[in-house]
């Protein structure tokens, strides 16, 4: 059978707790005959998730303090006790997401959730968490965090997990591991360790189970004799493709070779959308294409871009660093699209004429794409993008409007009217 880890040389600082839980938790799966392709990993923020690359199983990256959530999702998903879901997590991620380890212990979900708790957030610079304990120093309280810690263990009891332990990180831990992964249920195992970058450096000649003691906590097992959640599917489940709409291939790819696409505006102002529709058009004219967006968390505010992909062969990845044709259509999709548009060394740059085209090697055209209104600025543009590229032809984007949902937001007798006039 192929082994967990890939690798013996682990990402972590010389020193670092988070090898042994790493190692052990392999070496706890492994004894327990599992085997990699059964096993799916969530791991969290922190230097704990480093080590995704390092197992062979199925690995997931999850947000600060939700790959529990992930993890209860992925268990409720498979259904099926032959898999392993272990979750990762640090002490910061499990005190965000304090709440997900609750539901999961609360709903006693098929799943193991090790909390690599080194008493404070190392990835960030040493800062205390939920789960430091009173008297420990961190970055930010330098003379002893003034508070007691979580029970996490205690919390995870009461709210009904299977299993739950709490173990220093010493020596062998691979066994008090595997009894975890064992558990039909919710199990969940805290494991106290140190982070030498911050914790060792900040309380030196500190041991660990002097730590644990003086906090007032202890090792230990505690168990709740309750079955797990049990999906009970009546059903077969739908794919979630089922409803959406096929897209009518109508015509054959002309082109022999791919073009990248850069459509760059702002939020709120239909880049997204606009997108979707030039990659239905290329879709229904016969090519491959992929449609990547990016914007800031904060929805409606700053750039709004996105990259297509128009390509007669399959494509193998949908990353684009140069484009070939750029689109700009607001100050805000200037300024996060710069540097990409100075790199180029040919293609085309099509930018509202409100804006300087900033140096570059590409064919500039100045055009006035918000005249027609903010909203409609980017939907106008492909129009001109049709025009200028000769990819695409007019008449697939109408009829890619038609197929789309939103089609209704778009002025569509508003660009049919300027379009004549102004370009054809
Ligand atoms: S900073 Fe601390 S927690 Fe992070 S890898 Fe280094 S020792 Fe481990």
């Amino acid at each position: 059978m192929k082994n967990i880890l890939n690798t013996q040389e682990l990402p972590f600082c010389k020193g670092c707790g988070h090898d042994l839980i790493a190692k052990s938790t392999a070496a706890a799966l492994e004894k327990s005959g599992c085997s990699p392709l059964d096993i799916i990993l969530v791991t969290d923020i922190g230097c704990h998730g480093i080590i995704d690359t390092s197992f062979n199983t199925h690995t997931i990256h999850g947000l600060h303090g939700r790959s529990v959530s992930l993890g209860v999702g992925i268990s409720l998903g498979l259904n099926n006790s032959d898999k392993k879901v272990i979750v990762f997590t640090g002490d910061g991620g499990a005190t965000i997401g304090l709440q997900h380890i609750m539901e999961a212990a609360r709903l006693n979900i098929n799943m193991t959730i090790v909390i690599h708790n080194n008493m404070l957030y190392g990835m960030t610079g040493g800062q205390t968490s939920g789960l430091t304990p009173q008297g420990f120093n961190t970055t930010t309280a330098p003379s002893g965090n003034t508070f007691e810690q979580y029970d996490i263990c205690g919390l995870a009891h009461t709210a009904g997990a299977s299993y739950i332990s709490r173990i220093l990180g010493i020596g062998n831990i691979a066994d008090k591991l595997a009894e975890a992964i064992n558990t039909n249920g919710c199990s969940v195992v805290e494991v106290i360790e140190l982070c030498p970058g911050y914790g060792m450096k900040l309380n030196p000649k500190r041991k660990l189970a002097e730590i644990l003691e003086s906090s007032g906590k202890s090792e230990g097992i505690w168990t709740n004799n309750r079955l797990p959640f049990a999906v009970d599917i009546k059903e077969e489940p739908t794919s979630l493709l089922k409803n959406l709409k096929a897209i009518e291939i109508i015509d054959k790819p002309q082109l022999k070779s791919s073009y990248t696409v850069l459509l760059s505006g702002s939020a709120g102002e239909g880049v997204q959308t606009a997108a979707n529709i030039l990659a239905i058009t290329a879709v229904s004219s016969g090519y491959h294409v992929t449609q990547k967006g990016s914007y800031p968390v904060t929805v409606g505010v700053g750039f709004s871009t996105a990259e297509i992909i128009i390509s007669p062969n399959e494509i193998l990845y949908h990353g684009m660093t140069i484009p070939d044709i750029a689109i700009i259509t607001s100050q805000d999709g200037l300024n996060h699209s710069k540097k990409r548009i100075n790199l180029m060394n040919n293609g085309i740059l099509m930018i509202d004429s409100s804006l300087s085209a900033p140096q570059t090697g590409a064919r500039v055209y100045n055009i006035d794409f918000r005249s027609i209104g903010v909203k409609s600025a980017s939907m106008f543009s492909l129009f001109y993008f049709s025009e200028i590229s000769k990819i695409l032809p007019h008449a697939a984007i109408f009829k890619a409007i038609e197929q789309h949902g939103d089609a209704h937001k778009i002025p569509l007798d508003k660009i049919k009217e300027i379009f004549r006039f102004d370009v054809l």
